[in-house]
């Protein structure tokens, strides 16, 4: 029987509560498909500094390499809130990230059917249902290249740098085409080739590696029209391929689009199969503790998870299958309507638990 290894960083807040959710499922998935996990846990955030000063202690980043995959719950509290930047518990998320090498955000915006009364968009504009995923470079462009202050005639200035090679363009891209062959085969992507002399780069490298996916349909946008087009005509989207700042912005928007914040999944992809698998959302210290909260972003995560890191597609298939089907009849209070049964966390995990069976 195949061994895969997840490291579980819980975190604070509701992450050791949806957390546990999520590895319920995974469990239900290991003994249909025949393949066993073996999970350790680790510290990350407000947890790792209560018990040993730092947000990301050393153990941690080891049991994260030595691992297949991380499932991530989510970090911080109102607790660790004046401590210095350094110490504070996102530090610790940022710092995982980076150590793993993270280079590729996939951000999911999916609209389940029966939650289209959540967007902010218009039915007749959504259709039946939403399915975009955003591939975000993370780890170069204008967050990472040179920045300073000097004076311009006289008057103080300031200055970021947008960079990309080519081989860091290639290696994006290549996940983007290669996400866009598990789905409908379409990758829109979105520079500012226009203006900008990093864009122009983008643009071309893109276009070389699109020559070995024929299969994968191709088409360009410039950020401020993909803005638009986002709220305009979301459906025309599969895959958005996009830079780390355009990226950061229009993540946040097709998530928007989404409506529920705790149904909203990510990876973030190395070379290799390692990943790190979270929910987009926060600790929420303001509902932990109390069983309310909605594990499906985790659940959902861990659905890619099986398919990113253990190539597992049809496992992860019938992780989303399992989450459409629950919000037809159960719904937990964030999520909640008239008609549906009012559920806690761990009666959501077994609901999607039984439906996995
Ligand atoms: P948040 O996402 O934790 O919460 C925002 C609102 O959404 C809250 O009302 C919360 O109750 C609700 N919410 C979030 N997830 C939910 C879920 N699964 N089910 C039901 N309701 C849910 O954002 P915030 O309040 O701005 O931040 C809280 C803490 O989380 C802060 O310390 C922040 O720094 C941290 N944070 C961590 C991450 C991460 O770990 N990736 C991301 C964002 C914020």
């Amino acid at each position: 029987m195949k061994n895969y290894k997840i490291t579980l960083l819980k975190g604070d807040g509701i992450g050791p509560e949806i957390v546990e959710q999520a590895v319920k499922a995974l469990n239900v998935l290991a003994d249909k498909h025949g393949f066993h996990i073996e999970y350790t846990d680790a510290l990350l955030g407000g947890v790792a500094i209560d018990a040993t000063g730092v947000p990301l202690p050393p153990e941690t980043v080891e049991a994260c390499k030595a691992a297949d995959a991380v499932l991530l719950g989510a970090v911080g509290g109102y607790k660790w809130d004046t401590l210095p930047g350094h110490l504070r518990p996102e530090a610790g998320l940022l710092g995982i990230r980076s150590a793993l090498g993270l280079y590729a955000n996939l951000r999911p915006a999916v609209i389940f059917g029966p939650l289209k009364s959540a967007s902010p968009i218009k039915d007749e504009i959504i259709g039946d249902s939403l399915d975009i995923m955003v591939v975000r470079e993370l780890t170069g462009g204008i967050y990472f290249g040179e920045r300073g202050r000097k004076e311009v005639k006289g008057q103080p200035a300031a200055f970021d740098t947008e960079m990309y090679t080519v081989p860091e363009i290639e290696r994006i891209a290549r996940v983007a085409f290669d996400v866009a062959r598990k789905r409908n085969k379409k990758v829109t992507n979105v520079d500012k080739a226009n203006v900008l002399e990093s864009s122009r780069l983008w643009r071309e490298t893109v276009l070389k590696v699109a020559e070995g996916y024929p299969d994968v349909e191709l088409n360009h946008l410039y950020v401020d029209n993909a803005a638009m087009q986002l709220v305009r005509n979301p459906r025309q989207f599969d895959v958005i391929l996009t830079s780390n700042i355009f990226g950061d912005i229009l993540s946040d928007e097709a998530s928007q689009i989404a409506g529920s914040i705790g149904m909203l999944a990510s990876a973030s992809l190395s070379d290799g199969t390692l990943g790190l698998y979270e929910p987009i959302h926060g600790s929420a210290p303001d509902i932990a503790g109390q069983g309310v909260a909605n594990p499906l972003a985790t659940i959902l995560s861990a659905g890619m998870l099986l398919r990113y890191s253990f190539g597992m597609e049809q496992a992860a298939g019938q992780i989303d299958a399992a989450v459409a089907a629950v919000l037809e009849t159960a719904r937990t209070p964030d999520i909640w309507e008239e008609g549906c049964k009012r559920v806690s966390t761990a009666e959501m995990g077994d609901l999607v638990c039984a439906l996995l069976k």
